[in-house]
């Protein structure tokens, strides 16, 4: 990949900041944190904007509703969208980083059909029903039953963490559809509509005071056949699919912010006095040549994902890897730039800190990302 732009990307770059310029403005007031209807209209309205300029599902394929942009565009839409401060995916981070994907991968032509338009028209929202409380790491030891009963599924069990499950109109449910097989082989992957009699969803709140995720908990739930995508006992391998979409691709455009956030870091020391310090300063000079690289790997595994198919490959575990600590060092570096300030949560960077906390767990542990990079990509034995 050429990491300058050609004149056509030059243009499409123009092009992009132009219209930045025009829309941005006109934006309503952002919600608060914990108004999540609120949130929720704010970040479609927003998607809404996106699809009628045709910047919505840029890098997906034509077939599926997207743009068919290159990689390289899609990067740049990322940069210059940060740049300007626009919105970013929000309360339909699922639906547009990878149950959409995972759906244009594997969904049949009549799937893409249903799903794909309302995400990317900010229609629909969707959450992801993966972690259970006896299964996070080991997600294949899910034991949320399916049993058939004609055109339907039957559900029954509880998930936890559900991101977003309160405002969603879709979850990507993964359900134990064969108890008696080896456990990576009984699982389906189904499209469940969050208002089918017999959910509940009780919100949970972190440490931050915000309820952004919650438990589900589904009860005789039916789901028509008609949403599973893939065959029934082949989830596992759809479950990859997804898995690669959020730790491979799903971060990107977060980096460009980290760097803005490394930028803005640097001007408040310096205004603070903080900057005299020496081992702050190799601080931040670390952290600044962590992100530039971080962001090359980004363009490296978003151009090896369209080259092969637009599935990203296990370097995704890499990136998610080495991003989530690179995230909590940038955010513990705020506490040490603000000083006491950094324990007024109305503060900007507080409750950014707070929450990076659990970039580590949310998509795979760190511990599960390095038993993936040894395995799969230095071919160490397994571990027991
Ligand atoms: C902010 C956030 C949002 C989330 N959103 C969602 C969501 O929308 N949908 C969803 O389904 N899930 C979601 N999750 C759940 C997330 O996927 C799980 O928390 C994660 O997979 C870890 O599972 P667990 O919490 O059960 O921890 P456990 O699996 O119980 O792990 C506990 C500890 O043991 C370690 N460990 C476990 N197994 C191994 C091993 N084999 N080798 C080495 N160490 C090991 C882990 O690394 C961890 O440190 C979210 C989590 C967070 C933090």
């Amino acid at each position: 990949m050429d990491l300058a732009d050609t004149p056509e990307e030059r243009e499409f770059r123009a092009r992009l900041r132009e219209w930045l310029a025009k829309v941005l403005p006109t934006l309503p007031r952002k919600p608060s944190p914990d108004d999540w209807p609120g949130r929720r209209a704010y970040d479609l309205g927003w998607q809404r904007m996106l699809y009628d300029a045709g910047y919505a599902g840029l890098h997906w394929p034509v077939d599926a509703g997207g743009q068919g942009a290159t990689p390289t565009q899609h990067l740049i839409f990322l940069e210059e969208t940060e740049k300007a401060g626009a919105p970013y995916v929000g309360a339909n981070f699922v639906g547009l980083l990878h149950a959409g994907p995972t759906i244009a991968a594997e969904g049949t032509a009549e799937q893409r059909a249903r799903w794909l338009p309302p995400i990317l028209r900010g229609e629909e929202v969707w959450c992801q029903g993966f972690s259970e409380p006896d299964a996070g790491s080991d997600l294949a030891a899910l034991r949320t039953r399916a049993c058939r009963d004609g055109d339907h599924y039957v559900v029954s069990g509880s998930k936890i963490w559900t991101s977003h499950a309160e405002v969603a109109d879709w979850c990507e449910l993964l359900v134990r559809t064969d108890p008696e097989a080896p456990k990576h082989r009984g699982i389906t992957w189904l499209a469940l509509p969050m208002d089918t009699p017999g959910i509940t969803v009780r919100p949970l709140k972190t440490l931050a005071g915000s309820a952004e995720f919650a438990e589900v908990f589904l009860d005789e739930v039916r789901v028509p056949v008609s949403g599973r995508v893939g065959d029934e006992n082949d989830g596992w391998r759809v479950t990859m699919v997804t898995l690669s979409f959020e730790r491979g691709t799903a971060f990107v455009g977060e980096v460009v912010a980290c760097r803005r956030v490394l930028g803005e870091l640097a001007r408040t020391a310096r205004k603070n006095g903080r900057w005299d310090d020496p081992a702050l300063r190799r601080r931040l000079g670390r952290l600044n040549a962590e992100f530039r690289a971080l962001w090359r790997l980004t363009q490296w595994n978003v151009s090896e994902a369209e080259r092969t198919g637009g599935v990203p490959g296990v370097g995704g575990s890499v990136f998610k890897l080495r991003y989530s600590h690179a995230r909590q060092e940038l955010y513990d570096t705020t506490a040490e730039v603000l000083g006491p300030d950094a324990l007024d949560l109305d503060r900007p960077w507080v409750l950014d800190r707070l929450s990076s906390l659990s970039y580590t767990i949310a998509a795979g542990t760190s511990q599960i990302q390095r038993n993936i990079v040894a395995e799969r990509i230095l071919g160490l034995p397994k571990g027991r």
